[in-house]
């Protein structure tokens, strides 16, 4: 029947990736990567030798089904990475599950490595119930998305690009007021990992005078 398995790599920190996903990715018959250099570091870091071959957001609106047919017709088994974290969470995936699924093409996910995760449980805000929203709209769609956040009352999480944090907050301090309370992760796993809790006038005070380079998570409390 062939079969896709989702594999999450670590984040920053090697010593993340599991057991069985190093398995899964030396028994799989092709990886599919989103960047075949980065991967292939990876890959070779754990001495996994299995072949490589690309699948990005350019290519897997066209490559989903195609790949979804040969898993199927040629009973193969796939294993999808992204460049860092859970396929699928900010990273493509979505497509090609969508069509392994509709082919009757078993799929499976491993459990392992994302960013969200770390950075909603330490920012001590509420996590029973919270909200992914990954990355905003850079431009259009922009406004309306955060205007269709102000009633949201669940955690929500958001990822931003270094260059626009500062504006980000700018806009959330717009959108929530400048006493909500947040929590800013920043280099998770890696060794200049730091995050800082505060209202998000005081993130934005803070991140004003503070370096602004590697990954960020924002994490924003709901409206009370
Ligand atoms: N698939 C990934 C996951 O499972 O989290 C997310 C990939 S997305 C393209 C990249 C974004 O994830 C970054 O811009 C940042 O917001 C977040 N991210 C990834 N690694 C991170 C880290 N080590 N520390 C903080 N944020 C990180």
């Amino acid at each position: 029947m062939g079969k896709l398995i989702i594999v999450p790599t670590p984040i920053g920190n090697l010593e993340d990736i599991t057991f069985r996903a190093v398995r899964v990715l030396k028994e799989a018959d092709l990886v599919l990567a989103e960047d075949t250099r980065v991967s292939r570091k990876l890959l070779f870091h754990f001495d996994v030798h299995t072949p490589l071959k690309a699948f990005h957001m350019h290519n897997e609106h066209h490559f989903s089904l195609v790949l979804a047919k040969e898993l199927l017709e040629e009973n193969k088994t796939f294993a999808l990475v992204s460049d860092a974290g859970t396929p699928g969470i900010s990273d493509p995936a979505y497509l090609l599950v969508k069509a392994c699924l509709e082919q009757g093409v078993e799929v499976e996910c491993l459990p392992g490595p994302t960013a969200f995760v770390p950075a909603l449980v330490k920012s001590g805000l509420p996590s029973s119930s919270f909200c992914f929203e990954g990355f905003l709209p850079q431009k259009k769609g922009r406004a309306t998305k955060l205007q269709s956040l102000e009633d949201e009352t669940r955690t929500m999480v958001f990822y931003e690009s270094p260059y626009r944090i500062i504006k980000a907050l700018e806009q959330f301090i717009a959108t929530f007021g400048e006493e909500r309370k947040a929590s800013i992760s920043r280099e998770l796993t890696k060794i200049y990992e730091e995050t800082v809790n505060g209202t998000l006038f005081e993130l934005l005070e803070y991140y004003k005078t503070h370096t602004l380079k590697g990954e960020f998570v924002i994490v924003i409390a709901g409206k009370n």
